[in-house]
Parts: C-alpha cells; structure tokens; sequence
C-alpha cells in the first residue's frame, strides 16, 4: 500500500474549544434561568470556564476515562460540563432526570460515575438515588444558593481552579469522550459510547448543507434536552461553527419558546414532536404575535412527526419543518428529510409525503433493510428492519453483553425499526419491533409494565400496547384479563404499578378483556390488539 501523505492529526473535542477561543469568542450564549431571567456571556467566558472546570476534575482525583455525570437543564454550565469533562480526559454521562430512581441508581453504578453535577432543581431527583451509588463528589450547580452539607458548588470548584493550568492534550481520537444510556431496548438501560472522534465525525455531519447547515450566522435554539443523546449533537456542532446558543433552561412551555425564538433571533431549533405540537398550537391562537422571520428550521425528531403539523407550520406561519430520524446508538443522527432537487420537482403535496418520511441517510450512514428473505429492495413497499453502519454508530453497548444480539456478524447495528426504503433512500418507519412505547420522546417498556401488572394477584394476563396519543404520540394502553373468580379495578392496578414506575409510564388505560390474543409460539400478539384498540384515543394529557 502506498500511504497518503497527510499528517495524523487526531479528531478530538479539545480541538473545537480551541478553535472557539481562537476565533469566537465574540459570539454570545444565552441561557434561560428556571425564574426566566437571562443569563448572558460570550464564548471567550464559555472557553475560560471549560477550562477551569477540566483543570478542576484533574484536582479532584479524575483519571482519564473516569465518567462524570450531569443531571442538568439546557443550560451554559451543562454547556460547560460538555466541552470541560472531555477536555479533562474524563467522560461526560448525561442521565436522564425523567427516569425513575432505580434505574437512575443502576445507570450510575453501571457507569461507576465518580463525579456527579447536579443542577439545583434536580437535586430533589438526585437525593433519592445518591445513596444507592458510589458517587465520590456530589457538584451542585447553582449561581449562589446554598449548598447541602457534603456536596460541592459549581462556582467555588470553578473559581478554585486556574484556567492557566489547562494546557490543550493530544489525546487518541479513539478515547472515550461521552456516554448515554437508553431504555430503546429490553431489559436493563444499555449505554452508548461516544468517542472523541465519533463527536467530532457527527458535529461536521451534522452541520453539513444538506444535514441542518449551521453555520456562524445562526442562533440555534436546542428544545431536545442535553440529556437526550447530547441533545442530537447540537451543543458541539454549534460550537465547532460558531454559532450562537439559545439554552432554554427548563423552560420548554410555548411562551418562553416563542419568545426566545424571537428575542434572540433564533434561527434553528429541535426537539421532539410533543413540544413543537404545543407550539403550533399556540401560534395558530395567536398568529401575529411573533416575530419568527428569522427561523428558516425546526428539526422535529425523536417520534413520527405527523404530516399535517409540517403542512400547518409552512402554510399558516411560514416555517420549514424538518423531520430526522436517528437513535442514541447512532449519536443519533441518521436520516434527515431535506429534499433533493429530483423530489422537489414534483407537485407540493407528493414533497409532502417524502417530508412526512423519515428522511434519507447523512453523509457517513449507510442503511439496508432485512426481511424475511433477505434484504428488501428499496421500491417504498417491502418492509424489512432498518440496519445501519458509520463512524458515529455503537460498535457494542457498554459492558453489556446481553445486547450484542443488536449487532451483526458484519458489522452493522440493528435499530428495531421496521421500514421501508424508496428509490430516493428515504426510510418510512412503519412499526418497531422493539417492545417499547415512546411517550413524548421517553420510553416505556411494555413487557417491564405487564410483569408488574401479572405480578397484581387478581391478574391472569397483561398486555401492555402502545396507542396514539395526539399530544404525547403513544401512550400504553394495558389490556387484562383477570383470574376467576378475582376482581380488580383500574384505581386498584394503578395503585399496584405506582411505587415501581415513573408517573408518565403509567397506562392511560386498562381494558378487561375475555382472552389476548396469542401467537402459535405463545407470545401475544400484540398487532391484533393494536388493530382492536387502533381507534382508541386517549383523553388523558
Ligand atoms: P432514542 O434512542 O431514545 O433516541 O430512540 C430512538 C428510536 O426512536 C428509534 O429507533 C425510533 O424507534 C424512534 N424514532 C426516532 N426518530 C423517529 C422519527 N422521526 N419517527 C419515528 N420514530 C422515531
């Protein structure tokens, strides 16, 4: 082989904080207090205060590789954790504060966190598992209050460290920089580990033309929380082009959205449909309150975004709604809906429908489908489940055997999503066969909800579907069947899930029923239940 003459240069997240320094620091962050007070700096601050923080962590003992983890909001100190962990060697672990307490107790062991930031409003959540976990510094963030005995504040472990002592490292690109877990998948959350090369690889991806094409002239506003699979790669592809940063806090309601999109000139934003659903709703009552000339995109992922939401924002109030597909195991981005010039040629309503799809793979992603018979052929017909390969995908889940049935033989990682593929590439996800319910962009297991339900003395069977919800896109729904001669009510099953359960997981329903039907290898068959229950719209919000 002859070898190409270019130099070795290693792909890593300290990088993007130089280039910041060297070239940004002019460029403003903006953050939105829990009292909806703005917090304001520039990037030279975000630079200098990274820094502190890595140098911080090495004084507390971190090794490279060691995890920290943040309970946080979209915030500048989150923004901080992002590029300071990493910078440090050490690897950043975003946990999911809508989780329940055990599972936030075994992701935190199983991750062996050391280091643990808390955002103040999360302290609540993270008090109740803290005991159970081996976290060594428990780091508050707050810009003054108080601190609970034995833990530490951000700003006097920032204001005791010397952003002097920081001195860029030359780390491997292969060196793990951040990791998060997901409940997309049976049994035990599994974590995803992100190297320094795969988030770099993604931040270029993601900013490219046809991917959302940020660029230094944009002000990207993340809904999708920094929890959230590093909120989609927004906060390192923004930083790595310098744009401006819009971090709306905890407040995600449509008043506060709006009027950041508008006072700031946001001209990007993303997040599941849940939210934005919320948003239109909000403007079509008040059509001309808001100034939003300036957002040319709104990236909706996360769950199906319904055709007639990207029809209402274009016609009624003149935003490009962009549909993304991708998952936590793909860093996540994976397929985008932008349109290329042969489908734009066509009548509106067919540029609709490929809109509506999931998009087509990003530059770096490859996909194929598998049916039955082998690979599907990409006629928009056959159904097969989506498989997918790039330098941004899990090649394992961390320290997680049982997952490796995810992965094949060749390489490429199995999404559980059943689609098909067109002549133009655009995937269609028709159903999933993951046994999960995706609530406003939170999983629900089914099968954990009915071992609990069958565990209730009175229940014989339960089967635990997915039904649409207009708000929140799926909501469970729990089908029984009860033992002879016992009784319960939906106040009773309710009552017997609430202690195990997060509140949103708890079914809108509970439909008893004579029998469910069973497959000939005794599974439920849940598509016949789907079908009978398929008009049932829940009520509840
Ligand atoms: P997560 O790992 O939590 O980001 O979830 C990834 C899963 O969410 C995917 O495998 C899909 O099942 C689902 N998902 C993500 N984006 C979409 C979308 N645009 N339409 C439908 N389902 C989606």
């Amino acid at each position: 082989m002859l070898e190409g003459l270019t130099q070795d240069y290693q792909l890593t997240l300290p990088y993007i904080l130089r280039r910041a320094e060297q070239l940004y620091g002019y460029r403003e962050i903006v953050t939105r207090r829990p009292d909806k007070t703005f917090h304001r700096y520039t990037f030279a601050d975000f630079v200098a205060r990274s820094k502190r923080l890595a140098v911080a962590l090495t004084g507390l003992g971190l090794e490279p590789g060691d995890r920290v983890g943040t309970l946080g909001w979209n915030t500048y100190q989150h923004l901080e954790a992002y590029f300071g962990i990493p910078s440090s060697g050490a690897v950043l672990h975003t946990l999911n504060p809508r989780l329940h307490q055990d599972d936030l107790a075994y992701i935190a062991n199983h991750a062996e966190d050391r280091v643990m930031l808390v955002d103040e409003t999360l302290l609540p959540v993270f008090e109740k598992f803290r005991e159970e976990t081996n976290v060594e510094h428990a780091v508050v963030v707050t810009e003054g209050g108080d601190v609970p005995e034995g833990m530490i504040s951000y700003e006097d472990l920032l204001s005791g460290a010397d952003e002097t002592d920081f001195e860029y490292p030359n780390f491997d690109e292969k060196q793990a920089a951040a990791m998060c877990y997901t409940s997309g998948t049976t049994g035990r959350p599994k974590g995803a580990l992100y190297s320094h090369r795969s988030t770099v690889l993604h931040s270029m991806m993601v900013a490219m033309g046809n991917t959302f094409a940020l660029s230094e002239e944009d002000c990207v506003l993340p809904v999708v929380p920094m929890f959230h699979v590093n909120a989609w790669g927004l906060p390192f592809a923004s930083v790595l082009v310098g744009a401006k940063l819009m971090m709306p806090g905890p407040n995600l309601d449509p008043a506060s959205l709006l009027e950041g999109f508008e006072q700031e000139g946001v001209t990007f934003t993303a997040g599941v449909p849940t939210v934005f659903l919320a948003v239109l709703q909000a403007l079509d009552a008040e059509p001309d309150r808001y100034d939003l000339s300036r957002l040319r995109s709104m990236v909706i992922g996360g769950a199906a975004v319904p055709k007639g939401v990207i029809k209402a924002y274009k016609e009624r109030h003149g935003i490009q709604v962009v549909h993304a597909w991708g998952m936590t195991e793909m860093s996540p981005i994976g397929t985008v809906a932008n349109l290329p010039t042969r489908i734009r040629e066509l009548p509106e309503e067919e540029q609709l429908e490929y809109r509506a799809k999931q998009g087509y793979p990003v530059p770096l992603v490859e996909i194929r489908a598998r049916g039955d018979e082998g690979f599907v052929p990409w006629d928009g017909e056959s159904l097969g489940e989506l498989e997918v390969r790039g330098p941004w995908i899990a090649s394992s889940y961390y320290e997680a055997p049982e997952g490796a049935d995810r992965f094949t033989e060749d390489g490429w990682f199995k999404t559980g999503d059943i689609v098909t593929i067109d002549g133009f590439g655009f995937i269609k996800i028709a159903d999933r066969s993951k046994d999960l319910i995706k609530s406003g962009g939170e999983w629900i297991s089914s099968v954990e909800l009915e071992n609990a339900l069958m565990a209730h003395p009175a229940v014989a069977q339960a089967a635990v579907i997915a039904i649409p919800h207009e708000k929140w896109d799926e909501r469970p729904l729990a089908a029984i069947v009860l033992k002879e001669g016992e009784s319960a009510t939906e106040e009773d099953l309710r009552r017997h899930l609430e202690s195990d359960f997060a509140k949103f997981w708890l079914p809108d329903a509970y439909e008893f029923v004579e029998s469910i039907p069973m497959t000939a290898t005794g599974k439920f068959q849940k598509l016949k239940l789907r079908e009978r229950f398929a008009g049932y719209q829940s009520a509840k919000s």
